[in-house]
């Protein structure tokens, strides 16, 4: 091995910070927190809701995308994670059922690529279940390469999966090869977008990562395949999350070139935005053939609004994408920890957040090589 291999760091994680149980009046030890009361409480230091939880469900992936798992870095040597160190559905459904409670409305299943982890189905199953304080269905989206959604859509469907973000940088069979680095087909991917929209998943949406020099040249192909489809499709800006991908800012196309280019073809209008807490910066196409949106991470930062928390595929909580450092959830699950004390760790450690690494790229950021890896976070 080359000593200056770069290796993907499995962050230390700290334990989930103790607080003092936010146990409502007249709550026994052990029962569950009061929903509502919780709903109220969970804020973060800069005043935040918690209303996002990212779910990666494996580590692995079909791809090799080389902005988020370069070959050099995720080749055979490689060691994912073991079997063991996997969070079990039952432990996701818990976790998962217990952040609801707190005012979660939103589950995103991630990974890695969330259709290579056996029986993603029955997690659905489980998943669909759960109820929002409120009695609603908390909202229960996946986002995948799309490769092998095809033959998995109707399952996902009919156990309770409402939508699908498919990630295609490319049209172009040989770009899109070289962007995946795979010798998965671009068709495979469009079949299952196609599936994923003919069994009902609703909204389908299309992620495109722009990388200047490399996919630049299919934003108007990509806008003009998808026009007309009802499939929304957004520019995601190349970003410096890990420190495996060799981000540099001039490999960054901002989203404002991207909409200039596709305004100089297709007038466009700018929307309102659907939910404060939204990623995506949506412009109507004047013709009302569709909508494009943006995802401006590295030049319009949204931290302001960030509502989210990802739970890694071994249990880790991490309040930001950037973040260094993870919160170990699963000794807890596996330690027959009652729901009271978890849920009041997990109130204690959105309640000490005060992440906003985007907004504060260009001062104070942390160590490059302490950051974690995006396919072992969730996307
Ligand atoms: N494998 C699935 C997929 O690709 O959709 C889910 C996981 S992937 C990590 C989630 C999203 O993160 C994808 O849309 C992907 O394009 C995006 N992504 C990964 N690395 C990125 C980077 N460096 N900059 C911007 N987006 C990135
Ligand atoms: Fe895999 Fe998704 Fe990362 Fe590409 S972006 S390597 S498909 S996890
Ligand atoms: Fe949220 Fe961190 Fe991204 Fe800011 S940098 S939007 S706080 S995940």
């Amino acid at each position: 091995m080359r000593e200056d291999r770069i290796i993907p760091i499995r962050p230390t994680s700290a334990p989930l910070p103790t607080a003092p149980l936010l146990r409502p009046q007249g709550l026994a030890h052990g029962q569950v927190h009061s929903p509502a009361h919780a709903t109220q409480a969970l804020r973060d230091r800069l005043g935040r809701p918690l209303t996002d939880l990212r779910i990666s469900v494996t580590d692995r992936c079909n791809f090799r995308c080389g902005y988020c798992m370069p070959r050099a870095v995720y080749g055979p040597g490689h060691r994912f994670l073991p079997q063991p160190d996997l969070l079990s559905f039952e432990e996701i459904t818990r976790t998962a059922r217990l952040f609801v409670s707190l005012g979660v409305t939103k589950l995103r299943i991630t990974g890695g690529e969330p259709l290579m982890r056996r029986d993603l189905p029955e997690l659905i199953r489980q998943l669909a279940a759960l109820r929002t304080p409120d009695g609603e269905r908390p909202e229960l989206a996946m986002t995948t390469n799309g490769a092998l959604l095809a033959p998995h859509a109707q399952a996902l469907h009919d156990a309770g999966l409402q939508r699908v973000t498919v990630s295609l940088d490319a049209l172009d069979p040989a770009t899109f090869r070289a962007m995946s680095d795979s010798d998965i087909a671009v068709e495979r991917v469009l079949e299952g977008i196609a599936t994923a929209q003919a069994v009902g998943l609703a909204p389908v949406k299309v992620n495109m990562v722009v990388q200047k020099g490399l996919n630049d040249d299919q934003i108007l192909p990509m806008v003009e395949h998808f026009r007309g489809t009802g499939i929304e499709l957004r520019f995601i800006e190349f970003m410096d999350v890990g420190h495996t991908n060799g981000w540099n800012l001039d490999k960054v196309l901002p989203s404002q070139a991207v909409q200039d280019l596709i305004a100089r073809h297709h007038p466009l209008r700018e929307l309102p935005a659907e939910r404060p807490e939204d990623t995506a910066r949506r412009v109507a196409l004047s013709d009302g053939s569709g909508t494009v949106g943006f995802v401006s991470s590295v030049t319009q930062a949204f931290c302001g609004d960030c509502s989210r928390l990802r739970l890694s595929t071994d249990g880790k909580l991490y309040t930001c994408l950037f973040a260094s450092q993870g919160h170990d959830l699963r000794s807890l699950l596996r330690d027959a920890t009652p729901d009271a004390d978890i849920l009041a760790r997990l109130a204690a450690l959105w309640g000490a957040r005060s992440d906003r690494y985007s907004a504060q790229r260009h001062a104070n950021t942390p160590s490059v090589a302490s950051r974690v890896e995006m396919s072992y976070i969730g996307g």
